[in-house]
C-alpha cells in the first residue's frame, strides 16, 4: 500500500524524518504539498519564496524518479481525500508549532486513525520538541539564558542521510501544475529584483552552510553586529522553509566548536534564540496577536498616522540606519539582525505605533519570514515581550550605525539620494518600488520623521506615565 509523505515546512530530502518513515515499508511514496489557508495568509514575499522552494523541492525529488504532488484546498479535506483516491494506508509529516497548525493536525490524525489510517507526526523543524525542556519547577523556560543553559550539553541526533530509494507508485495520483498556484502574483518585484537575493532549495542551502563553516564561523562573534559585512550565516531563509534542518546546523556548529572556531558557541546560541521562540509560541501562542505581558496592553500604542507608517514602510524616515535596513529588506527580503532591532525600536519607541503594525510588514517583506522569531523579536524589542529589552532602553539608531558600521558602507550601500554615484543596491530600491509611490534616486533626502532626542523623550515619559 502506497504512504503519504505530507511536506510543509521540511522541503528536503536529507535528515526528513516524515520523509524517511514513509520510504521505511518499502512501498510506493506519494510526497505531497498542500496549499491551504496557512500558505493564502502568507505575505507577499514569503509566499513568492516558498513558491521557489516548492519548485526545488520537486525537481529534486524527480531527480530521485519520484514527484511532488500539489493539491489545493483545507488540509483536512485533501488529505483523506488522497488517502482515499490512492488506498493509502499511512500518513507521515513534520509537526508545526503554531496554534493554527497544532489544531489543524490534530483533527487530521484523529480522523485518519479513526479510518484506520496510520497518521504519524515527526520533529524535523526544531531541535528539542518544546515539551521536552522543563525550568527546575516544571514550566517552560520565560528567560533565554537558563534555557541555553538547560540544553546546550543535550544530545541532538545525528542528521540521518536522503532514503536510498524514494519508491514511485505505479500511477500518480493528479496534481495542480505550480504556475496556476500564482504564488508570486503580489510580489512585482519578486523575479527581477529579490531574486537574486535568494538562496534556493536544499543543495545551495547546504552550500551556504558548507562556505559559512569554512570561512565565516570565525569572526562571527564581532562580524555578527555589523550590518555592511556579510558575517552570519543568511540560513534563517533555508530554516523557514526546510531547506536545511536544525540538526544539520547544530551538527556543523559543534564541529566548527571542536576545531576551535571562535565564533562557533555563539552562533549554536543563536538556534538556541530560535528555539526559545518556538517554545514560547509553543507555551504561549498569545504572543503572535497580543503583549506577551497583558500589563502593557494600557501602554499608548497607536495604529500610527498612515502617511507616518509609510514612511518608515518606505525607508524614508530621514534616520539613515533605519531608512538603509527598510530598504534592504524591500529589496532583498532580508534584514540584518541589528538593523531589524533598530528598526523596531524606532517603530515603537520614537514614533510610539504598536508593535503589531510593524510585525505584519516583516511578515509582508521578508522572504525569511518565521512566526515565533519574528513575534518574539518584535515584542522583544517594543519590551513587552519575555526576556526583552527593557523599555528604556531605547535604541539610538545614529550611535548604533557609528559603533557596528563605522566606515558608513550600510547607508551606502542603501541609501541614493544625495550620492553622486549610487551603488546598484541603492538603486534597485526604485527599481523595486511600486510607481505610485512616486519615488526616485534624485529626490532629496527627508528630514527626520521623529528627531531622535525628541522621540526618546516622549516614549520614556509614556513609560513613566503608566499604570502597569
Ligand atoms: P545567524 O546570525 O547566522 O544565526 C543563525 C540562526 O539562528 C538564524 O538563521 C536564525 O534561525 C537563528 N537566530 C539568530 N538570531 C535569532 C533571533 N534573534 N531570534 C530567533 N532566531 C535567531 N528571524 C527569522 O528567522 N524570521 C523572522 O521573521 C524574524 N523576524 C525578526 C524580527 C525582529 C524585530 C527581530 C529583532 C528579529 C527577527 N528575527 C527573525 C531574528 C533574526 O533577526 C534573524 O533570525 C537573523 O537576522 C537571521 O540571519 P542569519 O540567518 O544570518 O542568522
Amino acid at each position: 500500500t502506497p504512504v503519504i509523505a505530507w511536506l510543509r515546512r521540511d522541503l528536503r530530502l536529507t535528515d526528513n524524518p516524515a520523509l524517511r518513515a514513509a520510504c521505511a515499508g518499502g512501498g510506493p511514496v506519494i510526497p505531497v504539498f498542500i496549499h491551504d489557508d496557512s500558505v493564502a495568509a502568507l505575505g507577499a514575499a514569503a509566499k513568492w519564496r516558498l513558491g521557489l522552494s516548492v519548485a526545488a523541492l520537486a525537481r529534486d525529488l524527480e531527480a530521485r524518479g519520484s514527484r511532488l504532488i500539489l493539491r489545493r484546498g483545507d488540509a483536512r479535506d485533501v488529505i483523506p481525500a488522497l488517502v482515499a483516491e490512492t488506498g493509502a494506508g499511512a500518513v507521515h509529516w513534520s509537526r508545526l508549532y503554531d496554534p493554527d497548525a497544532i489544531a489543524r493536525d490534530g483533527a487530521i490524525k484523529a480522523a485518519l486513525k479513526e479510518g484506520g489510517i496510520v497518521a504519524e507526526s515527526h520533529n524535523a523543524h526544531l531541535l528539542f520538541e518544546p515539551w521536552t525542556v522543563e525550568t527546575g519547577s516544571g514550566g517552560f523556560y520565560k528567560v533565554y539564558s537558563p534555557m541555553w543553559r538547560a540544553v546546550k550539553d543535550r544530545e541532538v541526533p545525528e542528521p540521518a542521510p536522503a532514503p536510498a530509494r524514494i519508491p514511485a507508485p505505479e500511477a500518480w495520483p493528479a496534481s495542480d501544475a505550480l504556475e496556476d498556484w500564482r504564488m508570486g502574483a503580489a510580489m512585482d518585484r519578486g523575479a527581477a529584483v529579490c531574486l537574486p537575493h535568494q538562496c534556493v532549495g536544499e543543495q545551495a542551502a547546504q552550500g551556504r552552510l558548507g562556505a559559512f563553516m569554512a570561512g565565516t564561523i570565525d569572526g562571527y562573534r564581532d562580524a555578527r553586529n555589523n550590518p555592511a559585512v556579510a558575517g552570519t550565516s543568511n540560513l534563517s531563509e533555508n530554516l523557514t522553509y526546510g531547506e536545511i534542518s536544525p540538526r544539520q546546523c547544530w551538527h556543523a556548529g559543534l564541529r566548527a566548536l571542536h576545531e576551535g572556531k571562535r565564533g562557533a558557541e555563539h552562533w549554536l546560541r543563536e538556534l538556541v534564540w530560535r528555539e526559545f521562540a518556538y517554545h514560547l509560541m509553543y507555551h504561549t501562542p498569545e504572543i503572535l496577536t497580543r503583549n506577551w505581558r497583558a500589563g502593557w496592553d494600557a501602554f499608548p500604542w497607536t495604529e500610527g498616522c498612515a502617511a507616518d507608517v509609510l514612511r518608515w514602510k518606505q525607508g524614508r524616515t530621514g534616520i539613515p540606519f533605519v531608512d538603509a535596513a527598510m530598504r534592504e529588506m524591500y529589496v532583498t527580503g532580508r534584514m540584518h539582525n541589528r538593523a531589524r532591532m533598530n528598526v523596531a525600536s524606532y517603530l515603537t519607541k520614537h514614533m510610539m505605533v504598536h508593535w503589531r503594525v510593524g510585525m505584519d510588514w516583516f511578515a509582508e517583506c521578508l522572504t525569511d519570514w518565521d512566526p515565533a522569531s519574528n513575534a518574539m523579536g518584535w515584542q522583544w524589542t517594543a519590551g513587552c515581550g519575555p526576556d526583552a529589552a527593557p523599555y528604556f532602553r531605547v535604541f539610538n539608531p545614529e550611535t548604533q550605525l557609528a559603533k557596528f558600521d563605522p566606515e558608513g558602507g550600510y547607508a551606502r550601500a542603501w541609501i541614493a539620494e544625495a550620492q553622486a554615484r549610487p551603488p546598484q543596491t541603492a538603486l534597485s530600491y526604485f527599481e523595486a518600488v511600486p510607481r505610485r509611490w512616486g519615488l526616485s534616486p534624485g529626490d532629496p533626502y527627508p528630514a527626520p520623521l521623529v528627531g531622535l532626542a525628541e522621540g526618546r523623550k516622549r516614549a520614556l515619559a509614556a513609560y513613566e506615565a503608566r499604570e502597569f
